[in-house]
């Protein structure tokens, strides 16, 4: 074999290995996205067992003491959500009627949607 046959033989060599080195990538990539796949799936199953066990047992207080600190912090971000609800309704100037939970202005003395009075105590501010 001369120089540029030598070459040749190399650069198909390096050509070969590049395109098995491609594969391998495009493999890994799939197997990590199935992977992520399962992963995700676990935890939405988590998260959906956790709820309904949290469902079953709030109202009646029932669980396991183990699960106190879960029931707890829940119970805790449920309120503070509300809260926060509550506090981007007056930033946006909103009312929320207690009767349909229509939006109407905070200006409003009454629901547009069904009539139902409307609580002015949150236009101060
Ligand atoms: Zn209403």
């Amino acid at each position: 074999m001369d120089f540029f046959e030598k070459l040749g033989k190399t650069l198909n060599d390096a050509g070969e290995a590049t395109v098995q080195k491609t594969r391998e990538i495009s493999a890994v990539t799939k197997i990590n996205s199935q992977i992520a796949q399962q992963d995700k799936l676990q935890s939405d199953m988590y998260k959906k067992m956790g709820k309904m066990y949290f469902d079953a047992h709030d109202e009646a207080g029932d669980f396991d003491p183990e699960y106190a600190e879960c029931f707890d912090t829940i119970r805790e971000s449920m309120k503070r959500e509300l809260e926060l609800k509550q506090e981007l309704n007056v930033a946006k100037g909103i009312a929320i009627c207690p009767t349909c939970r229509a939006e109407n202005p905070m200006t409003s003395s009454f629901c547009s949607s069904c009539g139902a009075p409307l609580p002015g105590q949150n236009v101060a501010g």
